[in-house]
């Protein structure tokens, strides 16, 4: 069945109000792949209605990054949205989100300024800033994020701890192709060389991941070893950061911690920015 679709408030409100029983939201930004979809899946065994949004969100794209020719495949996207059983889809114009530009928006404090924070500024405010919007519009009983962008994940998880919004948060693995690759919006831009070095991500973190058993600096040691031959391909692997880092708060983690950790990579590759993460456990026999 097709789904619902509201492009405004109003719209949206009047498909709310009929909603008996849980609602569960997927936050989106549209081209959606095999990731989305597992994401929306998961939706649909925890909550009798689905609501997904598409929004491509100019408040989280800093000056010289890829809003513009950001990937916008709105049919397909409902195409998949129907045959994954999603009953409301709310995909509203920036002008509706955003009716001027808002002078209030949400600090994601210091947590926001490190890792990807440092590579982008001023992103996880504007993400913030619209993934509370979208739950205050939506007013979903769940929402679920995708593991692939860990530092969004725990910045949503710290702004409903922090601010007491009444949603349960569910994080969901990362889908990767067979070869490795995280599946990404972002992927349809790389060209078959660019794929080629784009693949030291996931392997580094593979890397990292074998070397669990002997502790956090042999698991960055590892990492980075795959990331260095990747600087020097062609074309490189231009690294914005390799941390591993508790996956609350994103601060590295000591050379003798114990207990869970994400070791985290990110970079361009031509005009690609390419992020990828694996949740790791120390101190325990390596579960992966
Ligand atoms: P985006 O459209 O890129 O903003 O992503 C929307 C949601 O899908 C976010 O919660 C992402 O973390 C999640 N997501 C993106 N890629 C993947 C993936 N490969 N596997 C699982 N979830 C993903």
């Amino acid at each position: 069945m097709t789904p619902v679709i509201a492009k405004t408030r109003e719209e949206l409100a009047a498909v709310r109000s009929g909603v008996r029983g849980t609602l569960a939201l997927v936050p989106t930004m549209g081209a959606l792949h095999e990731g989305h979809r597992s994401l929306l899946r998961r939706a649909r065994r925890e909550a009798g209605t689905v609501a997904v949004s598409i929004f491509v969100n100019p408040l989280q794209f800093g000056p010289g990054e890829d809003l513009d020719r950001y990937p916008r495949t709105f049919a397909a996207d409902i195409e998949a949205c129907a045959a994954e059983g999603v009953d409301i889809v709310f995909a509203p114009t920036p002008e509706i989100m955003y009716p001027g530009e808002p002078v209030v928006t949400i600090d994601p404090g210091a947590m926001g300024r490190i890792v990807e924070g440092e590579t982008r500024p001023g992103h996880f405010a504007g993400m913030l800033t619209v993934v509370a919007k979208l739950l205050n519009l939506t007013r979903p009983d769940v929402a679920i994020f995708g593991e692939k962008d860990a530092q969004q994940l725990a910045m949503i998880r710290r702004m409903v701890a922090d601010l007491d919004l009444p949603v349960e948060i569910i994080g969901a693995p990362t889908v990767r192709e067979p070869d490795g690759l995280a599946l990404s919006s972002r992927n349809r831009y790389l060209g078959e060389d660019e794929r080629t070095t784009a693949l030291a991500l996931s392997r580094a973190l593979r890397a990292g991941a074998d070397a669990v058993a002997d502790g956090p600096d042999a698991v960055r040691h590892a990492a980075r070893k795959v990331l260095a031959e990747a600087e020097a391909a062609a074309p490189p692997l231009e690294l914005d950061y390799l941390v591993l880092v508790d996956p609350a708060t994103f601060t590295e983690v000591a050379g003798d911690h114990d207990g869970p950790a994400v070791l985290a990579v990110a970079g361009l590759v031509g005009a690609t920015h390419l992020i990828d993460n694996v949740p790791l456990e120390f101190g325990k026999e390596s579960l992966r």
